[in-house]
């Protein structure tokens, strides 16, 4: 029988595949840890609940990243609409899931006319989206979600079925009371082996870098770890325009910092929203696209003044 052949890397995927290796070592963390970190939500959760007066509350990445921003933003009606521009990754990521499982070699933009045409018999919102886009934003569309799963393609090592990849993946901890906790990450790869931690998780961005992206998985890797019982083993923000990747361990100090981030956004919101704490402006990136803008000073003296975080964060 003939041996499977390897595939030759292009230099940028054995840069990314060096990083992402298991080392010799397995990582196990302790389970009086893990225990304890479950304990501490489970009641830390269930007090705040009782603050909530009955309210039920979804956290996820995108309501922790308000909350610790803008107050008054975090506060305003919820006005998203899908653009060809913010629907590009759910594309690109359909069409990757395609292409991983494709017999032969897939084409990039093959894959995102087939991602494209399944998404838009989805009865949800992002289905009713891609089935009601004029021509001119399908094709914006197709062109951005083409650029994204080639870069993938291209740059990223292959992935082989064998590391169970899975994209989109969603984790969700509900522990008693009205607070629920999940995400959806954008790769996971791994399988789990009893205590050790195995799991990759990788979040792909197609902008540039930026602080938040290593809060987005440290809180994916805390949803994980309660709900699993076993911490993943690394969190990869991977930069498609850049092929990079910042990679971070998983240790018991971000899995801490990450539940103590989300008990005290979960405390802020009840704060603003139950027991009357008038809301606090703090200017900063979300002032670009913040509704409000043309009625606030001071998210336009800062979009105005010199601050080289607005052009450092522009995460599409
Ligand atoms: S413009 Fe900026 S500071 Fe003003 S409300 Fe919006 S996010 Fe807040």
């Amino acid at each position: 029988m003939q041996e499977p052949v390897a595939p030759t890397l292009t230099p940028a995927q054995g840069r990314t595949l060096a990083l992402l290796r298991r080392a010799d070592e397995p990582v196990v963390f302790a389970p009086e840890f893990v225990a304890q970190l479950l304990s501490e939500a489970t009641q830390a959760v269930a007090e705040l609940s009782t603050r909530l007066g009955g309210e039920t509350l979804w956290v996820s990445k995108s309501f922790l990243a308000k909350v610790h921003g803008c107050e008054v933003l975090h506060l305003a009606p919820d006005d998203f609409e899908w653009r060809p521009a913010t629907a590009a990754g759910f594309v690109a990521h359909k069409a990757i899931e395609l292409a991983i499982n494709w017999r032969g070699e897939p084409a990039p933009a093959e894959v995102v006319d087939e991602a494209m045409a399944r998404l838009a018999d989805q009865a949800d919102g992002r289905g009713a989206f891609v089935a009601g886009l004029s021509q001119a934003d399908w094709a914006e569309l197709r062109s951005r979600a083409v650029d994204r799963c080639t870069k993938f393609l291209q740059d990223f090592p292959p992935l082989p079925l064998s590391a169970h990849p899975v994209l989109e993946a969603a984790a969700k901890w509900r522990p008693a009371g009205t607070i629920e906790m999940g995400s959806k990450v954008d790769l996971v790869v791994g399988k789990p082996f009893g205590r050790e931690s195995r799991l990759l998780i990788v979040d792909f961005k197609s902008g540039y870098r930026s602080f938040h992206h290593r809060d987005d998985l440290r809180f994916y890797a805390l949803v994980q770890t309660l709900r699993q019982g076993v911490p993943p083993r690394k969190l990869v923000t991977y930069y498609l325009d850049y092929a990079e990747s910042e990679v971070e361990d998983v240790t018991e100090g971000n899995l801490r910092s990450a539940l103590m981030r989300a008990l005290d956004g979960i405390e802020r919101h009840i704060e603003l929203t139950v027991e009357g704490r008038p809301p606090q402006k703090r200017p900063g990136v979300a002032c670009r696209w913040c509704p409000l803008q043309s009625e606030c000073e001071e998210g336009r003296n800062f979009l105005h003044g010199d601050n080289p975080e607005v052009v450092a964060d522009l995460d599409t």
